[in-house]
């Protein structure tokens, strides 16, 4: 990244995406001097070659710019005082998102450049994308909120399509975003903590649509609708249900996604890996997406078709016999189960682990699905009250009784499918390092079922 050559700059968080910014900056030719507040980060930066300083004891008239690293968490102290001095300086505050895009424009002006946000549904919208893309042939390099850090992939080129998923936080990180294509799924009220007010966070996520060269929004919220009204650049709308008479965008119900004229473009029944109304909404935006890209619609059929999906996200694991086990780990909340519980029926539910607020009482409507409940960590005591004469429930303890538990009664049971669904409406702290790894534990409990 040449935009800083020559000048000084200032980086916090040498994390490791933190360092590949480093590096891209410093093989650009530009003077930078990082800080961390944990040695054992500035350490292993000192180690290759990075210049450490304490940016508490910098003159911060020196420098062009701070750059945050990805990943970096901005309720934390140290990054907060560095972007204090940093806002009295006077000097931009900026992400490795706009280093990318300052890149591009040096580098490939017209280099298709996708950038996704919403409040749900990101990772998912972003790996779909891109595996229609890569089966199709293109050139594709996936990264940014998901997976790998943008300065970590290949460079802009012309025939290069980077599929960007993009956080509000990153957004607010990219003064001059510029997407070729820009994204918005939905704006819902989470994640409010972060971002003050929900009018905040929607002018947030606007910004993203604003600056693209063509836009694809969902618009089954107001806020995203609104922000759909305000473009005059070309929009795509994108409409989860029957569409009231009008609309020219794409669509999407029972499973199929319509064009604008009412002819189905592809029906989704079968596909795993995109169950759910909220995945279909996911599936149409990909559709309009490749689309834009050149991507033919027989291509485009084929590339949905086989979406291996992310993990932990409603995730097939294994079938055993008549039952099939998902891991639905990623279900941190109550709404997010509730996507879960909706799209099974006869279900052997494995909720659990640290609670949010409200706990799973906004799920009642849903619990007729529920064959058994079976309740791991913390939060065990809290959801047997809940569930107490509506739902037969086991108290478990670990994950690992609770699963040997599920399998067996679903396995005797006389549904004609029964489902063995990890999804737990829980925070996994009290019991594990992260959902990931409640998630990959599951997986390998089920996979060692007798
Ligand atoms: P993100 O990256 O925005 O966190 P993911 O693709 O990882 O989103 O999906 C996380 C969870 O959000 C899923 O397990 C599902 O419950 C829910 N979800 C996914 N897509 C959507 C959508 N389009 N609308 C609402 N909820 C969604």
């Amino acid at each position: 990244v040449t935009t800083f050559a020559g000048r000084k700059v200032a980086l916090f968080g040498l994390g490791g995406s933190g360092l590949a910014t480093v590096r891209a900056l410093i093989a650009g030719g530009a003077d930078v001097l990082a800080w961390d507040d944990s040695p054992e980060s500035t350490g292993r930066a000192r180690d290759q070659g990075v210049t450490v300083f304490d940016l508490n004891e910098a003159d911060w008239s020196g420098f062009s710019a701070l750059i945050l690293a990805p990943g970096v968490p901005l309720t934390h102290p140290a990054p907060h005082w560095t972007v204090e001095k940093a806002r009295e300086a006077g000097i931009p505050v900026i992400g490795d998102i706009e280093l990318f895009a300052e890149e591009r424009r040096a580098l490939a002006p017209g280099a298709p450049f996708v950038a996704i946000t919403g409040t749900n549904g990101k990772s998912t919208t972003t790996a779909l994308i891109a595996h229609i893309l890569a089966s199709a042939g293109r050139d594709v390099q996936m990264g940014g909120n998901i997976g790998t850090a943008i300065l970590s992939l290949a460079p802009p080129a012309p025939d290069r399509i980077h599929v960007i998923e993009m956080s509000s936080f990153q957004i607010d990180l990219t003064p001059s975003l510029d997407p070729s294509l820009g994204i918005l799924l939905n704006i819902t009220p989470d994640h409010l903590d972060r971002h003050g007010t929900l009018a905040d966070y929607a002018a947030i996520k606007g910004r993203l649509v604003a600056g693209a060269d063509r836009a694809i929004v969902g618009v089954d919220d107001d806020l995203s609708r609104a922000i759909a009204d305000a473009r005059t650049g070309p929009t795509v709308r994108i409409h989860v249900g029957t569409p009231q008479a009008g609309f020219d965008g794409l669509s999407a119900r029972d499973g199929t996604v319509f064009d604008a004229d009412g002819t189905p473009i592809v029906d989704l029944t079968g596909v795993g890996s995109l169950r759910g109304a909220h995945n279909w909404q996911n599936a149409a935006v990909a559709a309009a997406c490749v689309r834009a890209l050149g991507i033919s619609d027989a291509e485009l059929v084929a590339g949905l078709r086989s979406f291996p999906g992310l993990p932990h996200r409603m995730e097939e694991v294994a079938r055993r016999g008549r039952v099939l086990f998902v891991n639905d780990s990623k279900a941190t909340n109550a709404d997010s189960t509730e996507k879960a519980l909706t799209a099974f029926h006869d279900i052997h539910w494995i909720l659990g682990g640290k609670a949010k607020e409200g706990g799973i009482v906004p799920l009642a409507p849903l619990f007729g699905r529920v064959a058994h409940a079976y309740l791991i960590g913390a939060a065990s005591d809290a959801f047997a009250a809940t569930l107490e004469g509506r739902v037969p429930y086991t108290a478990c303890g670990t994950l690992a009784v609770a699963t040997a538990k599920a399998a067996e009664a679903a396995a005797a049971s006389e549904a004609a499918e029964p489902v063995v669904l990890l999804s737990p409406a829980c925070a996994s702290y009290d019991q594990f390092r992260s959902f990931e790894d409640r998630g990959d534990q599951f997986r390998n409990l089920v996979r060692a079922l007798p």
